[in-house]
């Protein structure tokens, strides 16, 4: 068997599956922010959608940067946390008040977390081919996926969850 995978088509397949990601996400974050109870959690979710509409931006200058189409391949595990996120959704009314909240913010980080793995290796990779520009727009991307998870822990700590315990 020939072996013609280079460490440079690797990187696509995994921008692809990003791109894929957080096309995914542009869909999710809306529902989640319909379903919080929350104004400051709601209103976090909302910010985190325009963001991620600015990394799907960013990522289709990664591609023009390549001199290629932006592409998606289907990301299964952003599908899966996705899912995991509707499943809360739709038990929203069998749980506790703020219950809902600390479940949907569970979901969030979830997601944060793993784009936070891809965009890290997104990074790595784009350094070690060279490519900096490149680097630079991916890294850009990684910090606010890091802002978006902490500012999730801040809500979570700051209200929702001391509010869930005591209903
Ligand atoms: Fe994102
Ligand atoms: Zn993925
Ligand atoms: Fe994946
Ligand atoms: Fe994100």
């Amino acid at each position: 068997m020939s072996k013609s995978k280079s460490m440079r088509d690797l990187y696509v397949e995994l921008l692809e599956d990003s791109y894929d990601s957080e096309n995914q996400i542009t869909k999710a974050l809306p529902k989640l922010a319909k379903a919080a109870t929350s104004p400051e959690l709601k209103k976090a979710f909302e910010r985190h959608l325009e963001e991620t509409k600015g990394q799907i931006e960013k990522l289709n200058q990664v591609f023009a940067s390549l001199d290629m189409k932006p592409k998606r391949k289907t990301c299964e595990a952003t599908k899966g946390l996705i899912e995991e996120g509707d499943e809360m959704i739709e038990e929203k009314d069998e749980l506790e008040e703020g219950v809902l909240d600390a479940g949907l913010i569970a979901c969030g980080q979830k997601v944060e977390h793993y784009e936070i793995a891809s965009y890290g290796t997104l990074c790595e990779f784009a350094r070690i081919l060279g490519f900096k520009d490149q680097q630079k727009l991916l890294a850009a991307i990684l910090k606010e996926e890091k802002a978006a998870d902490e500012k999730l822990t801040q809500i979570a700590q700051s209200s929702v969850n001391s509010m869930a315990r005591a209903a």
